[in-house]
């Protein structure tokens, strides 16, 4: 009998003042995973990471008994894989590799990102196309990091908001050990996929393994959404307190194919992380319990 992962519950945390102090956050609300922003996300320019700072956050992870496969790192929403113009393209190529090599240099295993939007100007299946090239391009530049899709609300003209999307994105990346998917309950409600119950939750999850595949399941972002089903508002809430309910993370926390896995909350109301947290981990328990 092989040895079953455990869960791996936490929440993106705050690396202000410095990539390491990432860890530290997550230890104090109980976590042993978190997701972090390498650089500030809302600019393009960032400083290198500095050679103290990866050295703390390395022996901060360790301390906290924190894997790289255990860390979640998100890019920056500047960040368009599939933008229609080549000039911004570039810029955001050129970003995507930076933000890769950011995550080597920290002993990091994955880079979770939101795969691109057309603006209206090309096609959805052209964007995807760009999308993954622009993947295949950062994958021939960088070593060891995955690049993980996530799924997206849809809102506006952003792509990756449903699963035949982010399988014809991985259709074309050429080296498919690299690629990865984050699912965002937040999200896969917003973009009509219901998961108000068991039942719901049961054939969404059949249709992302019979579409995507669970071997490409690098993580997963747990949140309730302000929006309603199909809304496509990227609205997230705490958890129990919005349109989708608390029976998807009980399902969540009592299904293998999520353990072992960064499970990560983006909640609004980090004060009540460390419950949400505990919460998450006694539905664990009692599934195994019941
Ligand atoms: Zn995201
Ligand atoms: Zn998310």
């Amino acid at each position: 009998m092989s040895e079953l992962k455990s869960y791996y519950v936490g929440a993106h945390v705050s690396a202000s003042g410095g990539v390491q102090n990432a860890p530290l956050n997550a230890r104090a609300i109980g976590a042993n995973a978190f997701a972090l922003f390498t650089k500030n996300q809302r600019r393009w320019e960032a400083k290198p990471l500095d050679p103290k700072s990866i050295d703390a956050f390395r022996e901060n992870c360790a301390a906290a008994g924190i894997s790289a496969e255990q860390v979640l790192p998100h890019d920056s929403y500047l960040i368009n894989l599939g933008h229609p113009d080549n000039e911004a393209l570039e810029k955001s190529r050129l970003a995507f590799v930076d933000e890769l090599e950011r995550c080597a240099q920290l002993g990091l295993c994955y880079l979770n990102f939101h795969p691109g939007s057309h603006l209206r100007e090309i096609s959805e299946s052209e964007c995807l196309t760009r999308i993954a090239k622009s993947i295949n391009l950062a994958l021939d530049q960088t070593e060891g990091v995955t690049a993980v899709i996530e799924n997206t609300a849809g809102q506006g003209s952003n792509l990756g908001h449903s699963f035949a999307q982010i399988a014809e994105i991985i259709d074309q990346v050429e080296d498919k050990t690299r690629v990865g998917v984050c699912l965002d309950t937040c999200h896969l409600f917003a973009a009509g996929y219901d998961l108000r119950t068991a039942e719901s939750c049961a054939e969404v999850f059949s249709d992302f393994s019979d579409t995507v595949g669970f071997e490409y399941l690098c993580g997963m972002h747990l949140n309730d959404s302000k929006g309603g089903l199909n809304s496509r508002l990227d609205r997230h809430h705490s958890l129990g307190q919005g349109e989708i309910g608390l029976e998807v993370f009980r399902f969540l926390m009592a299904d293998d194919r999520f353990r072992g896995i960064p499970l990560v909350l983006e909640t609004i109301d980090e004060t009540i992380w460390a419950d949400e947290i505990q919460l998450l981990r006694q539905f664990a328990v009692r599934a195994v319990t019941e």
